[in-house]
């Protein structure tokens, strides 16, 4: 069906909502938040080192190199890398970005270590590794921020001389603080990333029941075709497009011959499934631009819009013959028959012309002897 038809009818469609997809989602936008907050803070270093640089009493040679290339090379090397590999990454972001804020946290502390405590920079890492409101990644992020430090500490002469015991107690304690607050945050996410769970499933449960219900207004219990309320309402809208712009619309009443009598030999269970299976047979003759509702009783509808007139009557002669040559068992195997008015919409006519006029030509279908499709073009 023309996507602009189809828009008419068709129920609404049910969008898949999963938490972890939303989460991953916008971690995406997270990580470019903290990668641009890496840029930053290699600008904000440099310029720092800049300012303090003509205030050092250091020799020139010996400070230029330390203060300001070091740092800054080093930082800008880690965030290249980031840069480079996290778009790449299918799994481990996470791990990753924390790996990344560890190894600027170390360089800083390698390189500018005449700042005294400068290691309680590996904090850092430990508080952004909430975002990810998992407990793994918090520990990871403790682990990795604590070797980091005794790497830095110990294995540079310079830092480890300046390093008093205290200071090393309370890294360990503020790392450990850090850590607690760190888990206590993700628990809180934890608890209202489920309850935002819960809240999305019942809205998803509710858009599910929607579909339903929309189904079951729009359609036929028994045969599972559109409804005559349904319709109605399709042609209405048709004819309104219609009249802006004009397109193939063709009209086809279609009722089952002597229908009463199946009924009356065959009891109403039986004229029930023989209705189900005149209904399939439509609906399986039906291209996509088509639309048949069961329009009451033992009668039906066709709309065909894109169908030239004579396709139109193709078609609906493909259904009688098909349906005429359908052997039910419930009838003991014998079979129905169909007539059919088929009408092409005109100008200046309304809805209850078209209607009128398709079901003029049933009944003249009917009454040159039924089995046939009586049409106008
Ligand atoms: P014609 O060829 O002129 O259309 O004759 P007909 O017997 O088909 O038409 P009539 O209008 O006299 O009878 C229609 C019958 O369709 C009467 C009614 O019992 C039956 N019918 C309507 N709806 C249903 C249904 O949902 N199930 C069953 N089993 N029969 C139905
Ligand atoms: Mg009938
Ligand atoms: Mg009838």
């Amino acid at each position: 069906m023309h996507p602009s038809f189809r828009s008419l009818i068709l129920p609404l469609k049910v969008m898949p909502m999963d938490y972890d997809t939303i989460s991953s989602l916008q971690m995406n936008r997270w990580h470019r938040i903290y990668l641009n907050a890496y840029w930053c803070m290699i600008v904000l270093s440099l310029a720092v080192a800049c300012v303090g640089y003509p205030f050092r009493s250091v020799s020139e040679e010996s400070a230029l190199y330390p203060c300001i290339l070091f740092p800054t090379a080093g930082l800008s090397a880690v965030a290249i890398v980031a840069e480079l590999t996290l778009p790449r990454m299918k799994a481990y972001q996470d791990f990753f970005m924390i790996t990344t804020a560890t190894a600027m946290c170390a360089v800083l502390v390698s390189s500018i270590s005449m700042i005294t405590f400068i290691q309680s920079l590996f904090v850092l890492p430990l508080l952004i590794s909430v975002i990810y409101m998992r407990r793994q990644i918090a520990f990871y992020a403790f682990g990795l921020n604590l070797s980091c430090f005794y790497v830095t500490t110990f294995a540079n002469e310079a830092i480890r001389v300046q390093t008093t015991r205290d200071q090393i107690i309370l890294i360990h304690l503020l790392l450990v603080a850090v850590l607690l607050i760190a888990l206590t945050i993700v628990a809180r996410g934890r608890q209202l990333a489920r309850y935002l769970q819960s809240v999305i499933d019942a809205k998803q449960e509710l858009l599910v029941q929607n579909v339903v219900l929309d189904k079951l207004i729009k359609t036929d219990a028994l045969t599972g075709l559109y409804n005559h309320r349904t319709f109605h309402e399709y042609l209405d809208k048709l004819l309104e497009l219609w009249n802006h712009q004009p397109f193939p619309l063709c009209l086809a009443v279609l009722d089952i011959d002597n229908f009463k009598t199946v009924n009356d030999t065959y009891g109403h269970r039986a004229g029930d499934i023989v209705l189900r299976a005149v209904a399939t047979a439509i609906q399986e003759a039906l291209t996509p631009n088509d639309f048949a509702a069961r329009y009451g009783g033992e009668e039906f509808a066709v709309i065909m819009t894109e169908k030239s007139f004579k396709e139109a009557y193709a078609m609906l002669e493909d259904i009688r013959t098909v349906i005429a040559n359908m052997r039910h068992p419930e009838l003991d195997g014998s079979s129905v028959t169909v007539s059919i008015g088929l009408y092409a919409h005109r100008a200046n006519e309304d809805k209850e012309r078209l209607f009128e006029k398709a079901d003029m030509l049933l009944y003249e279908a009917k009454h040159s002897g039924k089995n046939r499709t009586a049409c106008a073009g």
